[in-house]
């Protein structure tokens, strides 16, 4: 299992899951993420992993344990998917706040911009790539820049799937779920991945993801 941060200390009080923090406030996103998008996609859906969670490895085995074990634990089983699927669900959204930054876009560090720049030819390939991921994942699900052996790339991961139980490193993710976009931009995908990469996407979360 691949580590990635320290999110399971945060998401964890005892044996009881809680909600992660926000690295920002509920306006901090605006105007590309509206403070009404920040608070039901935060203090609902994800909160309500959280609970589901919680109530789902109650008096199991895997109570207390990390996220990332919970996770390991119960890929591919199907008669674990509803742990495996709250479980992923609470990693993959404290991943997704912090790849996003009230001071993000722009251009990543010249050493990260260098490394992209030798697995995609260039910064705008790799985000056209991304936003195509994006775009193409079809229903609910994940977009992803990783690292896969010591090169950069794209994933997508489709409802709660995970590039941790694929031997990827995720360094950042852009939550392509309806709830994720749909009252700033209805059925507009594109015009929230898109402004995502241009104005919000953390490039130095990406790269303190490097290890
Ligand atoms: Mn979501």
């Amino acid at each position: 299992m691949i580590n990635v941060n320290n999110f399971s200390s945060a998401a964890q009080s005892g044996s009881q899951y809680v909600l992660a923090p926000l690295p920002y406030t509920d306006h901090a996103l605006e105007p590309v993420i509206s403070a009404h998008t920040l608070s039901f996609h935060y203090g609902r859906h994800h909160n309500t992993y959280v609970t589901n969670l919680n109530n789902l490895v109650k008096d199991t085995d895997l109570a207390g344990k990390s996220l990332e074990e919970i996770i390991e634990a119960t890929a591919g089983q199907a008669d674990k998917a509803g742990i495996f699927n709250n479980a992923a669900q609470v990693w993959n959204h404290m991943f997704y706040w912090h790849s996003l930054s009230p001071s993000g876009g722009g251009e990543p560090s010249a050493a990260l911009k260098q490394k992209i720049e030798a697995s995609f030819g260039s910064l705008d390939a790799c985000k056209k790539e991304f936003a195509a991921a994006a775009m193409t994942q079809f229903g609910s699900g994940w977009a992803w820049l990783v690292l896969d052996g010591d090169k950069i790339a794209i994933a997508k991961t489709a409802n709660a799937d995970s590039p941790l139980t694929k031997n990827l490193r995720p360094l950042l993710t852009i939550d392509v779920w309806e709830h994720a976009y749909y009252l700033d931009y209805q059925n507009r995908r594109i015009d929230y991945v898109n402004t995502i990469l241009d104005k919000l996407i953390n490039w130095n979360f990406a790269e303190a993801n490097l290890g």
